[in-house]
């Protein structure tokens, strides 16, 4: 054995006696306990205290017989003990390094290192060193005696240095403290303790970890899930009259985790996800939400870049909005997009919510922002109003100077602030609708238009929607999606339409793909069609092309499909009237006249437009409805107007006449009604007919 040939201490030590000597005196000097071990005499000699805090029985010549010691090793720890001094028995190994659990007189564990190196003297093998119970006693759980978070992070580490397999398991008892609080602290501590002794005898259990209260982690010898969940199955049922146990288990893998702290918080992660799932719960680490995770990571690291080189990267496409019946432009929406460096395009779905959990959605909104306006300025040297809508989310809205830099963007760019939409989502959490209603408030006044994108996909509160005092609702494409097939979207599409109208607002719809969804959205008459029928989002190339440059093939077929489109719907005749709408839009109020015991009893019935031009401000009777209407006529033309209408009830065509008329607000004003008999019996008849106010409207 070359070793101890050139072991040059080995040489120095002269006797037994002289190194025993050489020990006394040096374990005045320390806590440790240092030893001689004489390996063929099965004999171990100290010179500390060690017989004062262990069990043994020490002779006067400070020895104890090595069966004596082992006695005192914890059981689990004994083979691995006698393993490592055979090694040094047998020549294999020339130091000696282990560690093991002491019973120390109270019978509770202590944790040892003990160090040494095998030497001869007069030919016999002897190995000498320190044991030290100070060196360990941050590393373990003094009421388990097993190995702490400490040791088991320590143990992760110099196993990330090699290869690693098989699994990492941490097992937490749930609800401990109720335990404790039950039952009493005492029956929670032995609770523990025949957890920690139940699993450190299992099989493929390859070392325990009592982290800290409630929670144990082990590793595990396994190849499969299969092995590990039959693992975790005899825990469970070995505790089950005493408490439940829920367990996370990750692979220890450097593929997933690169370091032991990465692997160790995602364990911790999934344990704690754990109580989510009730107790008794098993959970997987998986590798599809790690991946999702990764991604994302690597995705943000790339888009952090991208935005430090001046958003390069990032490009915008324009998605033409049109005039519905006579799809003339009216404007684009700019949509984000984004290419990798690998040259790989990313869709808004996936790296909108990146950019918006870092909150990297900020500079890039104002990047958006400002090309969206300056390609919008260039647009309208062909087409001078022509409109940009640009999105925004809640947190571009939450930063403090995103009205100022809006503004700031507006005028650099030369556009006018009415067109400029900004598209905010319907969905605006109702803890911050007073901060989105301030931002609304000041972006108006600087003529900036409001539109809520995905109308009717969130929750409005419509009473909120009509304080926004918005400019234009956007119809999701859900409910534009087959809606000549879908009654229910007719109805969502209907009410939208009906409740933009009465508040002045402008309606955009959103995802129109099929000339069948355009012939029923158009019966509503909304003011804008966004979707693929038109275009897919363009490129600004694209986007000239087919809708500013004449010469261009793409915008003579662009033309073409319109007309073609035009043509179509003349052709099938469907052209679909919307009479409510027009009345109201063109003032005309509607009355229905009930004449009874020969101009007795008259009544009189208003729609709502005719309660609006008349000037009516509260709901009347019938009865009422004609004596507000009769008495306000002229006197002078009294009785001309009582003539005329005497004259619908005998004749059977349409009679027309004027009359002045004293409005409650505008005074007086020249109303021209029309009217006609519609049924009649011998002491009854309806007269239908309308009402407009002449003098009310603009000569052509
Ligand atoms: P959005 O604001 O609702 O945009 C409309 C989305 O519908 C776009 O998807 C558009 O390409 C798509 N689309 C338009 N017409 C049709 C159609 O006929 N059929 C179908 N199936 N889809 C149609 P895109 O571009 O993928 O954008 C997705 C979302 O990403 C946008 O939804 C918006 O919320 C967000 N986003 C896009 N650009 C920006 C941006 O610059 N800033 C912010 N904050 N969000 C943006
Ligand atoms: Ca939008
Ligand atoms: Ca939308």
């Amino acid at each position: 054995m070359a070793y101890f040939a050139d072991n040059l201490m080995y040489d120095k030590i002269e006797s037994l006696s002289s190194l025993k000597s050489t020990l006394a005196l040096l374990n005045k000097t320390t806590e440790d306990h240092l030893f001689v071990c004489s390996l063929c005499e099965n004999k171990i000699w100290y010179f500390s205290d060690f017989d004062k805090i262990f069990d043994v029985k020490i002779d006067k010549d400070r020895g104890i017989s090595l069966n004596n010691l082992i006695n005192i090793v914890h059981p689990f720890d004994r083979d691995s003990l006698k393993l490592s001094m055979e090694d040094v028995k047998t020549g294999k190994s020339d130091t000696y390094n282990s560690e093991c659990r002491l019973m120390n007189k109270d019978n509770e564990p202590v944790w040892i290192s003990c160090k040494g190196i095998a030497l001869k003297i007069d030919n016999k093998l002897y190995v000498t060193g320190r044991m030290s119970h100070q060196e360990l006693s941050h590393m373990f759980n003094p009421l388990t005696g097993l190995f702490n978070q400490f040791r088991l992070m320590a143990d992760l580490k110099e196993m990330y240095k090699g290869d690693i397999a098989g699994y990492l398991m941490m097992l937490n008892i749930d609800e401990l403290s109720a335990i404790n609080l039950n039952h009493g602290r005492n029956y929670g501590n032995a609770l523990l303790k025949t957890i920690a002794t139940f699993i450190e005898e299992l099989p493929k259990v390859n070392a325990v970890y009592h982290n800290e209260r409630s929670y144990f982690t082990i590793i595990i010898d396994a190849k499969t899930k299969d092995e590990v969940t039959e693992i975790y199955a005899s825990i469970r049922d070995a505790v089950k009259d005493k408490c439940t146990i829920s367990a996370g288990v990750v692979p220890l893998s450097k593929e997933f985790f690169s370091d032991e702290n990465s692997l160790y918080d995602s364990l911790k992660l999934i344990v704690n996800k754990t109580k989510d799932y009730g107790r008794n719960s098993l959970l997987f680490f998986e590798e599809e939400e790690f991946q999702k995770v990764m991604s994302s990571a690597s995705l943000l690291d790339e888009l952090q870049k991208s935005v430090s080189e001046n958003c390069s990267g990032f490009s915008l496409l324009y998605q033409p909005q049109l005039l519905s019946n006579i799809y003339s432009l009216y404007g684009a929406e700019a949509l984000l997009r984004y290419t990798s460096k690998s040259g790989k395009k990313i869709f808004p779905d996936e790296f909108i919510p990146v950019l918006e959990s870092s909150k990297l959605i900020i500079p890039v909104g104002m990047w958006v922002l400002k090309t969206a306006l300056n390609q919008c300025k260039i647009w309208q040297k062909s087409i001078p109003n022509m409109h940009i809508s640009v999105n925004f989310s809640m947190v571009q809205l939450r930063d403090e100077s995103v009205v100022d830099d809006i503004v700031c963007a507006l005028n650099e760019a030369g556009v006018a602030g009415e067109c400029l939409t900004i598209e905010i989502t319907e969905s605006i959490p109702i803890h911050e609708m007073e901060l989105v209603l301030s931002i609304i408030h000041q972006l108006k006044a600087k003529g900036i238009q409001i539109a809520i994108d995905d109308f009717g996909t969130g929750y409005s509160n419509l009473g909120y929607l009509n304080q926004m005092n918005v400019d234009e609702i956007k119809i999701d494409r859900m409910f534009v999606k087959d809606i000549d097939k879908s009654l229910q979207n007719c109805g969502v599409i209907s009410q939208a339409i009906e409740f933009a109208k009465q508040n002045a607002m402008r309606v955009c719809c959103e995802g129109v793909e099929t000339t069948k969804e355009i012939s029923v959205l158009e019966m509503y008459s909304p003011h804008l069609l966004q979707g693929y029928l038109f275009d897919k989002p363009l490129t600004p190339d694209e986007f000239t092309c087919k809708y500013f440059d004449p010469t261009s093939v793409d915008y003579l077929n662009k033309q073409s499909f319109i007309k073609g489109l035009t043509l179509a719907r003349n052709k099938s005749n469907k052209v679909q009237f919307n009479h409510k709408d027009i009345l109201r839009d063109t003032n005309m109020g509607l009355w229905v006249m009930h004449k009874t015991n020969n101009n007795q009893n008259i009544e009189l019935f208003f729609d709502e437009t005719m309660e609006r031009i008349m000037g009516l401000e509260e709901k009347l009777t019938p009865d009422k409805y004609y004596e507000f209407w009769h008495s306000r006529i002229k006197s002078d033309h009294v009785k001309y107007v009582d003539e005329n209408f005497d004259l619908m009830t005998t004749l059977d065509k349409v009679v027309q006449l004027e009359y002045p008329w004293e409005h409650p607000t505008l005074g007086e004003v020249i109303v021209r009604s029309n009217g006609k008999v519609t049924n009649k019996s011998d002491n009854a008849v309806v007269i239908e007919g309308y009402h407009r106010i002449m003098s009310n409207i603009k000569e052509a």
